[in-house]
């Protein structure tokens, strides 16, 4: 059997006769940029998310730099963002001029709430959980921290759309919450996308012109702007697939109930929470465990035909020592010697899970 981690073909050949139709028809329009098929994906996504705002971007990356220019962060301002987070985010946060501060994950991965107090200081701005593998992080308590040090909250939720916390959804808790449609993320197009969202209407007439040249609705240039706009073409199969996405959802949690069933009785492994009905409502981007011997273990399952990957290519933020971090993050260090993420995405099949749970017991054994 072989099992890729994700199978990227997939995601076009599955329904390719559907995303024919929807090419050949936006196409035939000549409707290629900031037209209606954006628009309606744009409604579709503030009634999935339960938001007042949401805006198509070129991609998450930019939905970053977007929402922390929205809010006047820059030069001389802190925000602190967990290290176990794509390089995107501590970028956006760079890019715009301000200062990076990294903090630690807890065993589970998820930006460690008890490392965030003695981080701030004078100069920190905003804290940006990262809602990391389709979990919210503890919002409760984020937001606590943030409201007693009168801080922004500004949330990279781009591996967590349509997961919620206390049945709010991921990215609408802070000023602004950000999406990433990569092909390989929860509901992916083909190519780059992303969504920035918010509550704050100041905050949305800010991003409506940060991401098209700074052209208001008259098409009058009144600010400095980007070009940063999710294509027409992109939003109209992502808005396709946004129908069917509540059974994306389900299937992800499917699937990963069979892992934790499955694998449950190895105390070699500690595995991610279980789907169940607590305050959080999960939407698996990743299935990340934390496993000994983790790298025989990839190799061993790597020689019986499945593809696993140690999230970020195993380098968490404070890692990269080429952009200048000194930062001594011992738990992050741990986890990430011992994380890895099992193939977890809509084209693997029951028996595909099966196995690979089978191999994973055959190596402990
Ligand atoms: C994917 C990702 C991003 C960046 O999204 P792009 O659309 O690839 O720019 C940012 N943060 C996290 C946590 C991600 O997983």
């Amino acid at each position: 059997m072989k099992i890729p981690f994700f199978p990227y073909s997939e995601l076009y050949l599955n329904n390719k006769d559907e995303y024919l139709k929807i090419f050949d028809d936006v196409c035939s329009r000549g409707a290629y940029i900031l037209q209606k098929d954006l628009e309606d994906f744009e409604v579709a996504c503030q009634k999935f998310l339960n938001v007042k705002h949401a805006f198509g971007l070129a991609n998450g990356t930019d939905a970053l730099i977007i929402g922390l220019k929205a809010m006047g962060i820059g030069e001389g301002d802190e925000v602190i963002v967990p290290s176990h987070t794509y390089i995107a985010s501590a970028a956006s946060i760079h890019l715009v001029g301000a200062k990076v501060v990294l903090c630690e994950c807890g065993n589970d991965g998820m930006m460690d709430v008890d490392d965030i107090e003695h981080r701030i200081t004078e100069s920190t701005k905003a804290i940006m959980p990262v809602h990391i593998n389709g979990r919210v992080c503890n919002m409760d308590r984020i937001n606590m921290i943030a409201n007693k040090h009168n801080l922004l909250v500004v949330e990279d939720a781009a591996q967590g759309f349509g997961a919620k916390y206390k049945g709010i959804s991921a990215g609408a808790f802070g000023s602004f919450g950000t999406i990433s449609f990569y092909p390989a993320k929860l509901l992916g197009c083909f190519g780059d996308g992303g969504l920035i969202m918010t509550n704050d209407s100041e905050v949305a007439e800010k991003i409506s012109l940060l991401r098209d040249h700074g052209r208001n609705a008259n098409g009058d240039v009144v600010a400095w702007g980007l070009n940063s706009r999710l294509d027409n073409l992109q939003a109209a199969i992502l808005h396709h697939k946004l129908k069917t996405y509540d059974m994306d959802i389900k299937r992800r949690r499917e699937i990963a109930l069979m892992y934790e069933e499955g694998l449950a009785a190895l105390n070699q492994l500690s595995l991610p929470v279980s789907p169940g009905n607590g305050d959080n409502f999960d939407v698996y981007q990743n299935y990340e465990l934390r496993a000994k011997s983790r790298d025989e273990l990839k190799k061993f399952l790597l020689d019986k035909g499945i593809s696993t990957i140690i999230q970020w290519a195993g380098t968490p933020v404070h890692q990269f020592k080429e952009l200048g971090f000194d930062d001594v993050l011992v738990k992050t260090d741990a986890f990430f010697n011992e994380c890895l993420m099992l193939p977890m995405n809509m084209g693997i099949t029951d028996d595909q899970v099966r196995y690979i749970i089978d191999q994973i017991h055959e190596f402990y054994r």
